[in-house]
């Protein structure tokens, strides 16, 4: 049988471990730094243990690892992780180097089930939940591949799968992120979460940690956005817009609105107009997303000048905008086009059989 993940236990669940084997509770931060401050592979490098404790850990537990299945390097400096899981699914994430970040985004779920029409994740249906430690291994595998002194700087939970539908284990793996005595240490001020409106979980999320707040919202109303977003008849833009004016935003911090700009379909001057009635009043900025094609999409990028007069709409009413430059689109790693194994990829390996 296989032993136990151990980066799967929390640290009180790692502390009560300890104490009923006579040992003292402060064991647990060391063994935690060791894991995830000094990134060790293997229980014999934690030489602050007695060899007997390092033995009876290693019998209990394992430190299992995600292993890179492929990793491919774009012309724009992005890099995208293939990552193959233990039960051999397979996740995404993509490092993004900026001027003075270097971003991860990760994936949260094998799949996706909330089948948004324009996005490639979608296509999979969801496989299943992530693990918490197979959310922040990632940041940790992808941490190990870097030179020198580089190191991630922020973490964009924009991957694959709808984090919020995995609200435990993504809680978890944020807590491994962000402690500063024994996780990765990563501000939660650096680390933003995105979600396709889930009104419970972004309330409880809110009242629960520190991070940014990102909502797919793609559509001014919501005859659009049921067309888009299937989750849209659970949770309407009523409710939706009700809950961000409610939330408890810090003076300084704003919520991102992500809207994807299909052509023909929500990219219009009215559209436009629209969206800024509906964000009027939430301290907010706006990223507009040029969509991204992948095989088997039916929608189009629309023309940059509409993406400008969109975005010169918006600006006039004062919100701030930001257009999103698609980054890793060689290597088809940006938004939407995480796929894991594309289908087609599967289809030849199929045939090759
Ligand atoms: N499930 C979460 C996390 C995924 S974030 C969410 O939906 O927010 C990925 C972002 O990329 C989302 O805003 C998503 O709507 C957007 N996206 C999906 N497909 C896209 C595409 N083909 N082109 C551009 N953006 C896309």
């Amino acid at each position: 049988m296989m032993k136990p993940n151990i980066k799967d236990l929390s640290f009180t669940e790692f502390e009560t471990y300890l104490v009923e084997r006579k040992q003292p509770a402060y064991r647990a931060g060391q063994v935690w730094q060791w894991l995830y401050q000094k990134r060790a592979v293997s229980f014999a490098e934690m030489t602050n243990l007695s060899v007997s404790l390092r033995e009876q850990i290693a019998k209990d537990f394992a430190i299992s690892r995600l292993a890179i299945e492929r990793k491919a390097d774009s012309s724009d400096g992005t890099v995208k992780f293939l990552f193959r899981l233990a039960d051999d699914r397979s996740i995404e994430s993509v490092l993004i180097p900026e001027a003075k970040r270097l971003t991860l985004c990760i994936s949260t779920q094998a799949g996706c089930g909330f089948g948004c029409a324009f996005c490639a994740t979608a296509l999979l249906g969801l496989k299943r939940n992530l693990r918490a430690s197979e959310i922040f291994d990632q940041i940790l595998e992808a941490n190990r591949t870097l030179d020198g002194d580089r190191r991630i700087t922020h973490v964009v939970l924009m991957g694959m799968g709808e984090p919020l539908a995995n609200y435990g284990q993504t809680v978890r793996a944020l807590d491994v992120m962000t402690d500063t005595s024994w996780g990765i240490g990563i501000s939660p001020r650096r680390i933003t979460l995105s979600t396709v409106g889930l009104v419970p979980q972004i309330q409880k999320l809110m009242d629960e940690t520190n991070i940014n707040l990102a909502i797919s919202l793609h559509a001014p109303t919501d005859e659009i956005r049921s067309k888009l977003m299937p989750v849209n008849r659970k949770y309407s833009l009523r409710q939706l817009m009700e809950c961000c004016r409610a939330l408890p935003i810090p003076r300084r911090k704003r919520i991102t609105f992500e809207y994807v700009l299909l052509r023909g379909v929500n990219d219009s001057a009215a559209d436009a107009q629209q969206l800024a009635e509906l964000l009027l009043g939430i301290r907010c900025k706006v990223n507009l997303i040029p969509f991204n094609p992948h095989p088997g999409s039916e929608f189009e990028r629309p023309e940059s000048r509409d993406v400008e007069q969109f975005q010169q709409i918006l600006y006039f009413h004062g919100l701030q905008v930001n257009v999103r430059r698609p980054r890793g689109d060689d290597i088809q790693a940006a938004c939407g086009q995480l796929q894991g194994e594309t289908i087609a990829e599967r289809e030849g390996a199929a045939g090759r059989c």
